[in-house]
């Protein structure tokens, strides 16, 4: 899931401002908090931006998403799921022919063999269901932690994670949620501090945020409802 442009917003434009960091656990807590309210109020019914009808679907779509936009994806797989409609329509699929069918999502090669892969897996293994535990989809070809996270959290509504792509990265990094650069040291952070049940809608907040304020060059700080708790080096100070 990549860069996107952005939206418009509208907010009202102010200069942004220097925030003194929490100095307590209870004040830390507090500014958790206000973050997740913020969310709430920007992005009340935040999903999942790729196009799917099912869990295999999302997978697949999930898949084609790395180093590519969610707008490139959703606008290849309706025409890859015309062709192969069915999980053993990609588990019989010619690889060379599928990465055609894909090529304008990059590294076609890699994604065709994974969906190859993630289909057998899936009708030798799971009886053609797409499984729904953290562990047996680590098992199935392409799918490592954020992919199993989205499926899981999106298809099935299993909070088994944090969805954590780049957003999720940057942006938890500058609201100082995590100072970890691996995802998976991030996820294990945000998953320490958020409750449960905010798990997946978390994520996608985070996305859209990322999106379209919070972007990775020269952050919208102007327009920003976090500005006030946010104390990141790289805010665009006016
Ligand atoms: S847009 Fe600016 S103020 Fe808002 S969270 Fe990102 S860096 Fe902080």
């Amino acid at each position: 899931m990549q860069e996107t442009e952005t939206a418009p917003l509208e907010h009202p434009v102010t200069p942004p401002r220097k925030v003194p960091k929490p100095k307590s656990a209870s004040d830390r807590k507090a500014r958790l908090q206000r973050i997740l309210d913020e969310l709430d109020t920007l992005f009340p019914r935040a999903t999942c931006a790729l196009h799917h009808r099912n869990a295999w679907e999302l997978l697949v779509s999930t898949i084609l998403s790395a180093q590519c936009t969610d707008e490139r994806v959703n606008k290849v797989t309706p025409a890859l799921f015309r062709k192969y409609p069915a999980i053993d329509d990609f588990a019989h699929a010619s690889q060379a022919e599928l990465a055609n069918d894909i090529r304008s999502t990059g590294f076609f090669n890699n994604k065709a063999r994974s969906l190859i892969g993630a289909a057998q897996r899936i009708a030798a293994q799971y009886k053609g269901e797409v499984p729904q535990s953290m562990t047996e989809l680590l098992t199935v070809p392409g799918a490592a932690r954020k992919t199993a996270n989205v499926v899981l959290g999106t298809a099935f509504g299993i909070p088994s994670g944090v969805v954590v792509d780049t957003h999720v990265q940057r942006v938890s990094s500058r609201l100082d949620l995590s100072r970890q650069t691996d995802p998976v040291k991030i996820e294990q952070d945000l998953m320490r501090i958020l409750p449960r049940e905010r798990w997946i809608l978390f994520s996608h907040q985070v996305i859209h945020f990322g999106r379209q304020i919070c972007i990775a060059r020269k952050p919208r700080c102007g327009v920003c409802p976090l500005d006030p708790l946010c104390y990141a080096k790289d805010k665009t100070l006016a």
